[in-house]
């Protein structure tokens, strides 16, 4: 096979595959190269890595189990019942499908919730779809100040052909400047706000917001893709409760299940153009497997959520202020830095966010280059912010103390400028001691 003139993807990446294949004398040989692949991304990603990825979690045992039960192989589309399946033989599936959405309402403590998003950014489609007009103003947070592209012009609201004004933003307070946007969102009369950070550090005024808009039947989105977890377990504010008309959430970042959309809202209004939205417009078979799996995810986030969520709080807190002791610039100092589980760096003076997160992967400090709000949104591929999370670290057991030692690591390679390679054998023998997950039905609370 010849080299393509042209790939999205990194063409020596590629090329490397077909090597790899090439050098296979059967497709047995092929099968047993991804197999290694994905065994050596589990031994270094899974056991030997700190991965501070603050939209990444590790699922329990039974949530990863059920992602390969029997019953992610069957067809389901449709609505729960056997009148509005096409296919019968889904009694037991309308079932695990039914106690999923109920746990979601629990979970959520809200009126409707829907399972069969595979991503949060279908979450987001289907809200632009449900709630907005081509041709429509919507109001939603730029890039550099933590807004997300599924709500900007190249991602499902730009799709949705929306016109996207910005959210006024106080980058000193990291939130919605409340009073600009009682000025300008009059002018623009936006249909949607959508409150969507992938960078979050404070609460947002949910409720204020929603009082101006309401003036002409605006509506309030909240995507909580980050937040989803911290909400659940009332570790945040709750966005429907504060007057937000929908709530979505990847259920892969703070809700700790697996890769997943969910959708939230109390309106009965609603439910039709949110639901027609999903089906027939986004999801036909939806992967009862993942369904299955975020049920029980759910009840875990019931059972254990306030005791999991209140830690990963105190382990970013105790981080950040870690990290700015050993001379680190951690954005919201002033207001203690975060109230959710992430922490953003500003490393411009070390080499900005791509060199940063690239030299703390080498010695297993797996963390991600982040705009920041003096960036440009063209800056995105070298931003001058570093963002951590503390998901994993506080799944896997840990607590304020190994938020200590962890920035130590951090500040040796970017601060010190030790040479990653010579503290890697150090983080490896640090995070071998915790391998087993917590929060879960397994292994309940750590000690
Ligand atoms: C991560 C993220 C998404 C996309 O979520 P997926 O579950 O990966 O599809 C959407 N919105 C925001 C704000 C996010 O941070």
């Amino acid at each position: 096979m010849t080299d393509n003139a042209f790939e999205v993807h990194d063409p020596l990446i590629l090329k490397n595959a077909r090597q790899v294949l090439d050098a296979c004398q059967s497709g047995a040989e092929m099968r047993q190269a991804v197999l290694d692949a994905v065994q050596r991304n589990e031994t270094w990603r899974g056991q030997q890595c700190v991965n501070l990825l603050a939209p990444e979690a590790p699922t329990s045992p039974t949530v990863r189990a059920l992602l390969s039960s029997e019953i992610g192989t069957r067809a389901a589309e449709g609505n729960i019942g056997s009148v509005q399946r096409w296919f019968a033989g889904t009694k037991y599936i309308d079932e695990v499908e039914a106690l999923c959405v109920e746990l979601l309402k629990q979970a959520f403590r809200c009126r409707y919730a829907d399972h069969r998003l595979m991503g949060s950014m279908l979450g987001n489609m289907a809200a632009y779809h449900a709630l907005a007009q081509p041709g429509d103003v919507i109001m939603t947070v730029a890039q550099p100040y933590g807004g997300h592209s599924s709500n900007r012009y190249d991602g499902p609201a730009g799709f949705r052909g929306l016109k996207i004004v910005d959210v006024p933003w106080d980058a000193h307070e990291m939130a919605v400047d409340i009073d600009l946007f009682r000025k300008m969102a009059p002018l623009v009369k936006p249909r949607l706000v959508t409150l969507g950070l992938s960078m979050t550090l404070f609460p947002q005024p949910v409720r204020e917001i929603k009082e101006v808009v309401q003036e002409w039947g605006g509506k309030v989105f909240f995507d909580g893709a980050h937040q989803a977890g911290l909400i659940a377990g009332g570790q945040f504010q709750d966005p429907l409760q504060e007057g937000a008309d929908l709530l979505t959430g990847s259920a892969g970042k703070t809700f700790g299940g697996p890769q997943s959309g969910m959708i939230m809202w109390n309106d009965p209004e609603l439910t039709v153009p949110i639901t027609q939205a999903i089906f027939p417009v986004l999801a036909a078979t939806h992967q009862v497997n993942r369904v299955a799996a975020l049920a029980v995810a759910a009840a875990e986030m019931i059972a254990f959520g306030k005791e999991f969520m209140a830690q990963i709080v105190r382990n970013s807190q105790a981080l950040a202020a870690a990290l700015d002791r050993r001379g680190i610039a951690v954005l919201g100092k002033h207001k203690g830095y975060t109230t959710t589980h992430q922490v953003i760096a500003d490393v411009k003076t070390m080499g900005g966010g791509l060199d940063a997160a690239h030299l703390l992967a080498r010695a297993n400090l797996i963390t991600n280059k982040n705009l920041l709000p003096n960036d440009q949104p063209a800056d995105w591929d070298r931003p001058s912010g570093l963002r951590m999370g503390t998901i994993e670290v506080t799944r896997l057991g840990m607590k304020e103390p190994q938020m200590e030692q962890i920035a130590d690591f951090i500040g040796k390679v970017l601060i010190d400028k030790q040479p990653p390679e010579s503290i890697l054998e150090d983080v490896i023998e640090f995070r071998q001691p915790y391998q087993a997950l917590y929060y879960c039905f397994e292994n309940g609370l750590p000690g």
